[in-house]
């Protein structure tokens, strides 16, 4: 793909990371964040409520409908999509604009129709695919993470199924393996310093 844009030699690189529901994309950021200070990482909109411990404007900007209505109205969001049927989730345009003109690589952590919308935009970001191990790796977190009814963890996995075949949307795929070892392969493709590795 576009992944290093026309010239190859971006300042500062827009990297989508998306993949299928409860990859541990969530996960991934988070340890990001705390290990990688250097990385911009888009905090969203969501009109979802907090989960015990997420932090307003650091976790997400916490809106109601009428805040999300109105961004949406405004064109402040780069990107949105009702999420699993439910909330809705958004990507503020204005400070990934700040990031990447301060010259810092950006992270967005969005949904695979997020990711389709800014591919739409910004062709020349980089998409990374962040991929389960297996499908029965995929199922076991779902149902480990168990902060969902079964209804909702039907609906979810009904999702990744479909989420999974669009991998080939993507110009790289990072498999979620292990933590440690994702956010590295993330990171250093980030930065502007060497090519994507290769992958088989
Ligand atoms: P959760 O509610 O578990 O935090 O997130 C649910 C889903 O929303 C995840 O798949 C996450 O990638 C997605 N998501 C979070 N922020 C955004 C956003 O700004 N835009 C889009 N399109 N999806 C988002």
């Amino acid at each position: 793909g576009a992944a290093a844009g026309p010239t190859g030699a971006a300042p500062s690189r827009l990297v989508v990371l998306a993949g299928p529901t409860a990859v541990g994309k969530g996960t991934v950021a988070a340890q990001v964040r705390a290990e990688h200070p250097e990385v911009w990482i888009s905090v969203s909109a969501t009109t979802r409520a907090p989960r015990p411990g997420e932090v307003d404007g650091v976790h997400y900007w916490f809106v109601d409908d009428a805040e999300f209505d109105r961004m949406v109205r405004e064109r402040e969001l780069l990107e949105w999509a009702v999420v699993h049927g439910a909330a809705r989730y958004g990507t503020p345009r204005g400070p990934v604009q700040d990031a990447l003109a301060a010259g810092r690589p950006a992270l967005l952590e969005i949904d695979l129709q997020g990711a389709r919308q800014v591919k739409a935009s910004m062709p020349e970001a980089l998409f990374v695919f962040l991929k389960p191990p297996s499908w029965e790796e995929l199922v076991r977190r779902l149902v480990g993470r168990g902060t969902e009814s079964e209804a909702e963890r039907e609906r979810r996995l009904a999702t990744a199924r479909t989420e999974l075949a669009a991998e080939e949307e993507f110009d790289v795929t990072v498999v979620n393996r292990e933590v440690h070892a994702a956010v590295e392969e993330l990171v250093a493709l980030m930065t502007p310093s060497g090519p994507p590795p290769l992958r088989d």
